[in-house]
């Protein structure tokens, strides 16, 4: 449906809401039909003109999640569990957005979600204990609670090199892809970027393009996708027994359990051999369950060897020229310790007469020019440009809002050293302020759809808790959000993640402070100290 189809949301009203949503993805969603089922008088804003979040936005050819659909899906819904089909193993960002409406629609929700509407502002009023709330489009509205939905991968580098407007060709960007179809038949396509997005994206522009540059600055590891049409079998065996894989789900590190389970062996521990067939039987089942092979894959040094030798031996295998497959292969970094990537014949495009790779960290980008890029003093001419540059990834989009807690605290300085607050959840001294998979959660390292899932259950908790207390207010206490922030650090320092330069450090935004962003000490330990923290009443907090 479009949005301007649907009635706006009654924001004329002076009585305050209940709570607010910013964001209207996954998380977002949720949220709402949470509140909504409480009772409770809830409005959403969104800037994209649509629901979706993510797959709202990245619409660039071939995005796809890299988790199985059946698992990469809400789990609150039997009904809607049972009643979805997806057509592939890994559903395509249209797909996953027709998903994603299909749920505002059956749940009722674009009713009060506010579309095209950036929140710009978030006050705190401590006389009234109520967040003001300021949009781009001149609203204004109050509410008890505040839940930032915004996303973690929400706010894309700007585009790092001068001289766009001077470029004669067209510029595009992986994260904020146009809505109708883009050709590049016949046409001389650079792609700046080789993470995620690029890995999906190149296999498909180095089939219609007359050629392909790829500029690469830092090789990646990506395992073979193996997405294809959803096996009947697949689906009616997990249909059968959803609630079964769910609780296996949740009480893992990853949150991927379909096909194989996360192995709990540590790497060394078992015979070379052993060890290779594992690491066969995974490569081979497609996904992410390659990086689940061991236990302490991430976290020791000589187990990492092995699978970082593994995945190398693989690069070289598929690509022809052993120049090209050498630039390729990751060499300075622990697998793993950069987000896995996921394709589709990525490497094997490099076997194409059509396609060329651009070390760009030997000779960097030095700036667009009228007849394409500039590299080194080489002209590469292009007539269409596609950044695939990344995100501010976790911080950027929350620390684009001002927000102002008690006593007119701004968030930013709050997070000025870094991100700090209970669980990735709660910051102090920013009462009734929640954020769903945020720094200090596992956040990213787990499946999305269900981490969200489980923020806003908690979420939901402490809201329930205050109404039935007759209370109003809930906040981190400082001590025990320190103590979550060293804990988080000290996770981090044990783990190989320090190793790399990549965005879960900060790293790809300059002037970023460099701390690890996720909590990497597991979905499974985290939900069981969050559990506790709600089952005991919420020690942690100041409830009033
Ligand atoms: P988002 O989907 O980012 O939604 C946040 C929303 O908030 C956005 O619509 C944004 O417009 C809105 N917003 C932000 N700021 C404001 C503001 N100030 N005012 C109003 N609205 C605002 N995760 C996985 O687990 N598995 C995958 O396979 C996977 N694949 C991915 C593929 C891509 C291309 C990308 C970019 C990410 C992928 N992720 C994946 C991570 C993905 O971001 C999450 O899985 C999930 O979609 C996040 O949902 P969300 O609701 O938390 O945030
Ligand atoms: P990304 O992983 O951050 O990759 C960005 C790429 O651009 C990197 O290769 C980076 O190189 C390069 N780059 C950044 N700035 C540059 C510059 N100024 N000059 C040259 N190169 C530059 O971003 P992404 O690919 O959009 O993915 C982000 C995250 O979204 C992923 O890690 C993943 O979590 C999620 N995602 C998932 C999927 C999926 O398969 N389901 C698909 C897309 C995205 P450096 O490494 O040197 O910084």
């Amino acid at each position: 449906m479009d949005a301007s189809l649907s009635p706006s949301p009654d924001k004329s009203s002076t009585t305050p809401y209940d709570a607010v949503v910013v964001g209207a993805g996954i998380a977002g969603l949720y949220m709402l039909h949470r509140l909504r089922q409480a009772g409770l008088k809830a409005i959403c804003f969104e800037a994209g003109e649509g629901v979706g979040g993510t797959w709202y936005w990245n619409r660039y050819p071939g995005a796809a999640c890299d988790f199985e659909s059946l698992e990469y899906s809400y789990s609150f819904s039997a009904e809607l569990e049972q009643d979805w089909k997806w057509s592939t193993r890994m559903a395509r960002q249209p797909e996953i957005l027709a998903y994603l409406n299909h749920v505002t629609d059956r749940f009722d929700l674009r009713r009060d979600i506010h579309f095209s509407t950036r929140v710009s502002a978030a006050h705190f009023d401590d006389s009234t204990q109520l967040w003001a709330i300021r949009t781009d489009q001149g609203d204004s509205i109050s509410a008890r609670h505040c839940v930032m939905a915004t996303g973690c991968l929400s706010t894309p580098k700007p585009i790092e090199y001068p001289g766009a407007d001077s470029f004669k060709g067209r510029i595009l960007r992986t994260a904020f892809w146009p809505k109708e179809s883009v050709d590049f038949v016949g046409l001389r396509v650079g792609v700046v970027g080789t993470g995620s997005s690029a890995i999906q994206a190149i296999p498909i522009i180095a089939e219609q393009a007359k050629h392909l540059t790829v500029f690469q600055r830092t090789p990646n590891f990506s395992v073979p996708a193996g997405n294809g049409p959803m096996n009947p079998d697949d689906e009616r065996r997990v249909k059968a027994s959803y609630a079964d894989l769910r609780a296996r789900e949740w009480d893992s590190d990853v949150g991927i359990c379909a096909r194989l389970a996360p192995e709990t062996r540590r790497a060394l521990d078992v015979s070379e051999q052993e060890r290779e067939a594992e690491y066969e039987k995974r490569w081979a089942a497609g996904g992410l369950y390659f990086y689940c092979s061991f236990v302490d894959l991430l976290t020791d040094k000589a187990a990492n060897e092995t699978i970082t030798a593994f995945a190398q031996k693989k690069i070289r295998e598929k690509v022809k020229d052993p120049v090209v497959a050498e630039r390729l292969v990751p060499k300075d970094y622990p697998f793993g310790a950069k987000r896995i990537c996921a394709d589709t014949g990525y490497y094997e495009t490099y076997n194409r007469d059509n396609v060329r790779l651009v070390d760009v960290k030997a000779e960097p980008i030095r700036e667009i020019v009228p007849e394409g890029l500039k590299v080194g003093s080489e002209i590469h001419e292009l007539e269409v440009i596609i950044f695939a540059t990344g995100f501010d990834a976790m911080t950027g989009t929350l620390l684009n809002i001002d927000i102002r807690g008690r006593d007119g605290l701004a968030f930013k300085e709050h997070w000025n050293e870094g991100p700090r607050s209970l669980y990735g959840i709660m910051p102090s001294g920013f009462p009734n302020l929640y954020i769903t998979t945020g720094p200090g959660s596992p956040s990213v390292l787990y499946n999305m759809v269900l981490g969200n899932q489980y923020h806003v259950d908690w979420i939901m908790g402490c809201i329930e808790h205050l109404a039935s207390s007759g209370l109003t207010t809930i906040e981190a206490k400082p001590e025990p959000e320190s103590a979550w922030r060293d804990t988080v650090n000290a996770i981090g320092k044990m783990t190989l993640f320090g190793e790399a330069s990549s965005w879960y450090m900060g790293d790809n935004v300059p002037g970023k402070p460099r701390v690890v962003l996720p909590y990497l000490g597991g979905f499974r330990s985290y939900k069981k100290i969050c559990d506790e923290e709600a089952e005991r009443g919420y020690p942690s907090c100041l409830i009033a």
